[in-house]
């Protein structure tokens, strides 16, 4: 196999323009999807053009090398998975290239909510709409004939193509439209017959090549021809076979393609999964946006009562009707304040129903209407919302969104699993079908949890079972032919918008019987060679559902003969099975792929789409390299570091991740194992030590910060230490706070018996070397509120920037020095208070982590960010409020470790305290500082990329200061700016009247390469 791979990496490198990755880290990447499975590929392409596609194509053809084309891998059957060459479209093919009228041209890698941004604008869009709209591509829509709530009205994404540029296996690029029969036939040789005779999937070099030199002329006027003979011959099965049904995407649609004399190839073609052909551009007609709807919220004590009113509202055709079952309900209220006031607890379903109109009047009559037929009918049922304006009618829409992703958050060995997660029945069947699938999960003695398009007659299970690891017995296979064998009594399909995959395909036989014999005529006529996207759709292994289950469980390294394999050493505190939990809780579903505006994800992600950047790619790699025998080593390998060094520990995945994965903990994990193999790069080396060094800065603090800002020396730092030369740098403080006589003194002391309740401050390193003065305000508004500080005098620096780089034998020294000091004063229950929010977390997640210990945990449940502690005070009545007027305009900026402490940003609520106060909130993303990140040289440019929304927001904004509590965004704030930025306690002391000095702080300016 690494012959192959490096053969053809050889070889399409010189012929393709995009990457081409036979690498451990990218096959590993590109193994899942978010689907239960894992199929190593071959190989990654990522083309950046149909050019390139072609010639993978031709490639292919002519080695017998499979192919696999991808988007943003959100797939939930396994169906952008296999052991070939897999295509991502996502990295570059993804430009919208026209917008005319009521058309709009796309590369298969646009995502569908980013098309819609721009045809927002005006006033149109591309109607079909997937609940992951805000990752998944057109390409993979397209792939599975993707579809959402309002199937009902809008149909699903074959209903919105116009015309497909398509690349055939054997290279050939064609654009099949609606295709006219009555047209004289084309000159052109006669297709080779490669199906006579040929073992299917067993591609032979010669037939590859006769394959490739065919021209696209000739492909497409065969294809055409024999495409519609086929259709014509089987007509009558197509009818008998096929259910006409609102949704379905099991196997091929052959129903309505051939219409008179006209062959609808995109209909044909969209909900092939790549089998047929691959997409490399999309003609797709867009929608006026809706101009009126109404939609609302009904609430129900049974599910019984829910789809009785559903059936009485569907005649009465709603544009969408969805029911949500208990499980998601709990899980709506947990996820949003503004759903736990519309979400009665006591509810067991709910159905949320739109109503589509042409004025407010005719939407607001709709909604009345059915609520008093539900009435009239005697259902019970209670309106929670209704919503008649946009904003308010996507609100409603957005819970199903949301619950549907958190489904993986919820706790326990078991999770909801997607296998049967897609079945569709007719509408008026839906009633009694729920209550045959009741029975059968009741037979395998397991629970479900339901999300339907109940107008569509869409239905949502996933059975909560044990995750499944590849060659265990598990009830996957059972649970779906009983619940298929119900689906098809039904007259429904096993797969409804989902698509096939490996999920699926082994039971389309079963869905469809003698028609199955006609997808495979098809797929032999478009992919005579079954390299395109082989397994999925057509396939002989009748046990493909559960052949590629992913890998689970940790697998023991392979040891010397005699020996006892062993399973991987871990370098945080936690056991190969702790580490391949917490991994494979991450399942896939693609929500860190996010760029949309207003959300913070990864900050890399924003910056840039590659997979490997994703949240997923650092989850994906631990738990490969933990389960999968053989390849411990694959944290080690080279190409893992671009996975490795897109991170800076800022936690932002792990808030906005639906299934809570601890990608920070995988992540260090991951490069600490990393750094073990190949030891610490000078830079992250030295900067992660800067304490050291920093006392003889601060005792020649005269020079030291003469130094700083001298450009020349700045120039040597760069050479040697590898500061960025440009990075604007706080000042030293001549004594360190931790070395001043309040700390010195003998009655800093946190023995028992003080009349003034005690708390600790833990001050770290920025406050205590460069913002004493910091430190000074937070004592002193502490004392001010009635408490006795304790300020340990041997604490040292939390760590937090060796823990980032994974540096993790120096951190535990740090840590061990600190939980010695604290554990103590933890012990005697007070209050452990940090000024700097990543010193928070630092004692609060990394310090348990680090050192398993019953002081750690001790310390990191005594430990508190100031703000939130205050906050605290302010909600007991316990916060002084004498605060003197300040008349000041500010501009705050939410730190990523503040809000990864998951408590709000207290400290803006306290500055709002202060009269005369005004703060306008930058809601600008991540500054892209990240403790010492952006000091670095070689990361200077990308710190100022992620943060440029903010800097730029700093440089222009009506403001006399920033107010952020985090030493290290203060100093991204101040990088492009002119006026400074403060911690908000600072305001508070100034406030209070306790430090009247602090007054010339807003005065302060950061220039050249000082801050202020
Ligand atoms: C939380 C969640 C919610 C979801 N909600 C919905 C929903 O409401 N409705 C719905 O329909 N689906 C839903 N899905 C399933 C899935 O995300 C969608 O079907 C989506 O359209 C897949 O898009 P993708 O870009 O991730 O494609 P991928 O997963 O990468 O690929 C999907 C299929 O399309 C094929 N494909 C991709 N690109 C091309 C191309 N250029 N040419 C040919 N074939 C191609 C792939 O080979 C694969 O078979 C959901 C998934 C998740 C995780
Ligand atoms: S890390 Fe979270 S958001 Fe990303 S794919 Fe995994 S589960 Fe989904
Ligand atoms: S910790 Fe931050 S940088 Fe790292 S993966 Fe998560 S969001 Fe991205």
């Amino acid at each position: 196999m690494e012959e192959l791979r490096r053969r053809l990496a050889e070889d399409l490198r010189d012929v393709v323009e995009g990457e081409v990755r036979v690498d451990p880290a990218a096959l590993a990447l590109y193994a899942t999807d978010a689907s239960l499975y894992e199929a190593e590929p071959i190989a990654v392409v990522c083309p950046r053009s149909s050019r390139d596609v072609e010639r993978v194509a031709a490639y292919s053809a002519d080695h017998g090398i499979p192919l696999i084309p991808r988007g943003a891998g959100s797939g939930l059957a396994g169906g952008a998975i296999g052991q070939g060459i897999v295509l991502d479209f996502s990295r570059h093919m993804n430009q919208i290239v026209s917008v005319q009228g009521d058309r709009v041209r796309v590369q298969p890698g646009v995502v569908r909510e980013q098309l819609n941004r721009q045809l927002r604008e005006s006033g149109r869009y591309f109607a079909p709409d997937p609940s992951n709209s805000r990752v998944t591509t057109i390409g993979g829509m397209l792939g599975v004939d993707a579809a959402g709530s309002h199937a009902v009205r809008i149909g699903s994404t074959r209903d919105h193509v116009v015309s497909l540029e398509c690349v055939l296996s054997g290279g050939q690029r064609i654009e099949f439209g609606r295709e006219s029969l009555v047209r004289p036939r084309q000159e052109g040789p006669s297709v080779v017959d490669f199906t006579a005779g040929m073992v299917p999937g067993l591609a032979n070099k010669a037939d590859g090549l006769k394959l490739s030199s065919l021209t696209p002329l000739t492909r497409q006027t065969e294809l055409i021809e024999r495409v519609s003979s086929l259709l014509r011959e089987n007509e009558s099965l197509i009818q008998q076979q096929q259910p006409a049904l609102l949704r379905n995407c099991c196997g091929y649609m052959l129903r309505g393609i051939l219409r008179g004399e006209m062959l609808d190839m995109p209909r044909l073609l969209t909900g092939s999964e790549g089998t047929l052909a691959i997409f490399t551009e999309a003609t797709l007609y867009t929608m006026p946006l809706p101009e009126y709807r109404s939609a609302c919220m009904l609430m129900f004590g049974t599910m019984e009562q829910a789809i009785q009113a559903m059936q009485q509202i569907l005649p009465l055709d709603p544009s969408a009707c969805d029911l949500l079952d208990r499980r998601l309900l709990s899980l709506g209220r947990g996820s949003d304040v503004r759903f736990r006031d519309i979400i009665l607890p006591e509810a067991e379903a709910c159905l949320i129903v739109e109503f589509p109109g042409s004025s407010l009047r005719e939407v607001q009559q709709r909604l009345d209407d059915a609520q008093r037929l539900l009435r009239d009918r005697a259902i019970d049922f209670r309106t929670t919302r209704e919503a008649t304006t946009f904003e308010d009618v996507e609100f409603l829409w957005s819970l199903p969104s949301q619950v549907v992703s958190l489904l993986a958050s919820l706790k326990g060995a078991s999770r909801p699993l997607p296998f049967v997660e897609d079945v569709a029945v007719p509408p008026e069947k839906l009633a009694e079908f729920l209550v045959a699938a009741q029975k059968i999960f009741q037979k395998h003695e397991v629970t479900a949890t339901l999300y339907s398009h109940a107008a569509s007659g869409q239905l949502h299970f996933r059975p909560i079972l044990p995750v499944p690891h590849r060659g265990d017995e598990t009830l996957l296979e059972p649970i779906a032919r009983d619940l298929y064998r119900q689906v098809i009594q039904a007259g429904g399909s096993i797969s409804g918008e989902h698509g096939d995959g490996f999920s699926r395909t082994s039971f389309i036989r079963t869905q469809y019987g003698q028609l199955y014999r006609v997808f495979q005529q098809l797929k032999d006529l478009f992919d005579p060679l079954r390299l395109l996207n082989p397994d999925k759709i057509i396939s002989n292994d009748p046990q493909l559902t559960i052949r590629h289950l992913r890998k689970t469980r940790p697998a023991e390294k392979p040891a010397p003969a005699g020996a006892t394999p062993l399973l991987p050493v871990m370098q945080l505190s936690w056991t190969a099975e702790e580490a391949a939990d917490a991994a494979v809780r991450c399942n896939g579903c693609a929500s860190c792929r996010i760029t949309a505006p207003a959300t913070r994800m990864c900050p890399f992600v924003e910056n840039n789409g590659d997979e490997e950047v994703t949240p997923r790619a650092r989850a994906n790699v631990l738990r490969r390299a933990v389960c999968s025998p053989g390849l411990v080593d694959l944290l080690s390998d080279e190409s893992v570091r671009p996975v490795l060094d897109s991170c800076f520990n800022c936690k932002q995945c792990q808030i906005d991740c639906p299934s809570e994965v601890n990608i920070p903990h995988l992540l260090l994990e991951a490069r600490a194992q990393y750094v073990q193999a190949h030891g610490l790069s000078k830079t992250g080396w030295l900067l992660s030590r800067v304490h050291t060094y920093a006392r003889a800065a601060s005792r020649f603090s005269f020079f030291t910060n003469w130094m700083l800002k001298n450009g020349l020396a700045r120039r040597v730092f760069e050479r040697f230490l590898g500061i960025a030369a440009q990075r604007r740098l706080p000042k030293f403080s001549h004594t360190p706070f931790l070395d001043s006589p309040r700390v010195q003194r003998q009655d800093n002391t946190g023995a028992p018996g003080s009349q003034r309740p005690t708390v600790v401050y833990f001050v770290d390193y920025f406050a205590n070397h460069h913002d004493p003065e910091l430190a000074e305000a937070f004592v002193r508004v502490l004392e001010h509120n009635g408490f006795r500080v304790f300020v340990p005098r041997n604490q040292t620096v939390s760590g937090m920037t060796m823990v980032s780089v994974a540096d993790l034998a120096a951190a535990r020294v740090v840590a061990e020095q600190n939980i010695r000091e604290l554990a103590e004063p933890a012990r005697e229950g007070y209050p452990i208070l940090c000024t700097e929010p990543s010193a928070a977390l630092c004692l609060t997640q990394e310090y348990p982590m680090l050192l398993s210990s019953n002081d750690a945990e001790i310390v990191a449940q005594q430990t508190q960010d100031a703000g939130s502690f205050l906050l605290e005070l302010l909600r007991r009545g316990k916060l002084k409020r004498d605060f003197t007027p300040l008349n000041l305009k500010l501009a705050w900026h939410t730190p990523c470790h503040t809000r990864a402490m998951r408590k709000g940003a207290a400290m803006l609520e306290l500055l709002q305290l202060i009269p005369g106060v005004e703060v306008q909130v930058l809601e600008k993303g991540c500054t892209g500082m990240a403790g010492t990140f952006g000091l670095a040289a070689e990361n200077f440019q990308r710190s100022l990329q992620i943060g440029k929304e903010l800097i730029s927001a700093m440089s222009t904004i009506d403001a006399v200061a920033g107010v952020t509590d985090c030493s290290s965004c203060r100093m991204q704030m101040e990088q492009g700016s002119s006026i400074p930025t403060l911690h908000p306690i600072k305001l508070l002391a100034l406030a209070y009247g306790l430090m009247p000095r602090l007054g010339e702080r807003l005065k302060s300016r950061p220039s050249g390469l000082s801050l202020s």
